[in-house]
């Protein structure tokens, strides 16, 4: 029997897959190691005695004892706290989720690298943060990395048998977020609620915000500049607000290869669950009669500073990825506390940029996790430090 965990189980693409295992049959046809979440306790545990998980676990340490309560009777180890979810990710499991939102998915997804497990990765914090790092750890391990991230998912899928060498560009298409429309000089009105709606995806809050920001697609660029090789003369971002297209890849000679779908993470978390066979998934099939029309457009960088400081960050290399991970998380992280306006974001994070880049060592891509981390630590401190022009 094929054995799972699923790290950031209660978040968004946690319930989704979730929701797939249930659907082929849950306990029956999967066993079960190790399940994380954060404070949804009840979440956590319902999903644990749904899946007989051998061990669930709370990053929380003080929310123990009600897990504990929660599970009790159960069989389910309990646990609590960073390093317990990073231990968790130890124990052996066929196929592991890496759903954690931020930075805090390193850890596990490092150590699931290690020992030669297969990474589901939907946490693109990872490799943003940590690419030449991660990519080094999986070689190591002799561990695999299946994009989970939809965009990296279609690419992945579109370059099944091809040939690098014959690949121009590959596209991801970008669906422009909640204020695609909006006039610029709005922008700096904008609520945490009006960034928090997304027009196609149902996804944590988090993601939404940075969709509507266009960090997500600046981390996806930086992702898939990490996980395929791709240099940045053949990565493109075209913005498409229907979200149908998730990627494509054009190869030499004028063909282009696109991965098409309904937006759901159910296929491209379902697709890593059951690669590299396809199974049956509870998705809905296109229709593109009913769709109607596909649009495009060039993503305007007045709009979306993020896709300029990607290319940067891109062209840096060292530590200049870790450095913009953390900015952006910090930068996020006021935006929602209410500390700073929406297009301040992108400022903050490329003042601590700048600063970082002054740093020795900043040529250096960081060699462990702890370097990543001192990186990490630094450049939330100099995202929060910044004030803005006003
Ligand atoms: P979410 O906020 O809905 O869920 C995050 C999960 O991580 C929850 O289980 C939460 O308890 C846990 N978590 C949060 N902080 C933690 C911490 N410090 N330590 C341990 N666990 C913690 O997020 P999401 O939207 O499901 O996204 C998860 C990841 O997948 C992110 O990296 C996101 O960029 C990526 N992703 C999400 C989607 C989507 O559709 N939601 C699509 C593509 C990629
Ligand atoms: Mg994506």
């Amino acid at each position: 029997m094929r054995t799972v965990s699923v790290f950031g189980a209660t978040g968004s693409v946690g319930e989704s897959a979730f929701d797939l295992l249930i659907r082929a049959g849950g306990p029956a046809t999967y066993r079960t190691v190790a399940l994380t979440g954060g404070r949804n306790i009840r979440r956590l545990a319902e999903m644990a005695k749904a899946l007989r998980a051998e061990i669930a676990v709370t990053a929380h340490a003080e929310l123990l004892p009600d897990l504990r309560e929660a599970l009790a009777g159960t069989g389910t180890e309990v646990a609590a706290g960073a390093e317990a979810i990073a231990e968790a990710a130890e124990r052996p499991a066929d196929w592991n989720l890496s759903a954690i939102v931020g930075a805090a998915g390193l850890p596990p997804g490092l150590r699931v690298l290690r020992r030669g497990g297969m990474l589901a990765l939907a946490n693109k914090e990872t490799l943003v943060a940590a690419g030449p790092l991660v990519r080094r750890t999986a070689r190591e391990g002799q561990a695999t990395i299946l994009p989970v991230d939809s965009e990296h998912s279609a690419i992945f899928q579109c370059l099944i048998e091809a040939d690098l060498e014959t690949v121009e560009r590959v596209t991801i298409t970008a669906s422009g977020g909640a204020f695609r429309d909006w006039p610029l000089e709005r922008l700096a009105r904008a609520t945490v609620a009006e960034a928090s709606c997304h027009p196609n995806w149902d996804m944590g809050q988090r993601i939404t915000i940075d969709s509507a920001s266009m960090f997500n697609k600046a981390l996806e660029v930086i992702e898939a500049h990490e996980l395929f090789g791709i240099g940045l003369d053949r990565l493109k971002v075209v913005v498409h607000p229907q979200s149908i297209i998730h990627a494509m890849v054009t190869h030499r000679d004028g063909a282009t290869i696109a991965h098409l779908g309904p937006p759901d993470m159910r296929h491209a978390i379902g697709f890593a669950l059951n690669w590299p066979s396809r199974a049956a998934l509870p998705v809905a099939k296109l229709d593109l009669a009913s769709i109607g029309s596909l649009t495009f457009a060039e993503p305007d960088e007045t709009r979306w500073p993020a896709l300029r400081l990607a290319r940067e960050v891109i062209a840096a290399g060292g530590a200049a990825g870790a450095v913009f991970n953390a900015a952006k998380e910090q930068a996020l992280d006021d935006f929602i506390a209410g500390r700073i306006r929406f297009p301040d974001m992108a400022a903050a994070v490329e003042h601590a940029l700048s600063v970082a880049a002054g740093q020795p060592g900043f040529a250096q891509s960081p060699e462990s996790l702890e370097d990543v981390l001192a990186w990490d630590a630094l450049a939330r401190m100099n995202a929060a430090e910044w004030k803005g022009a006003a």
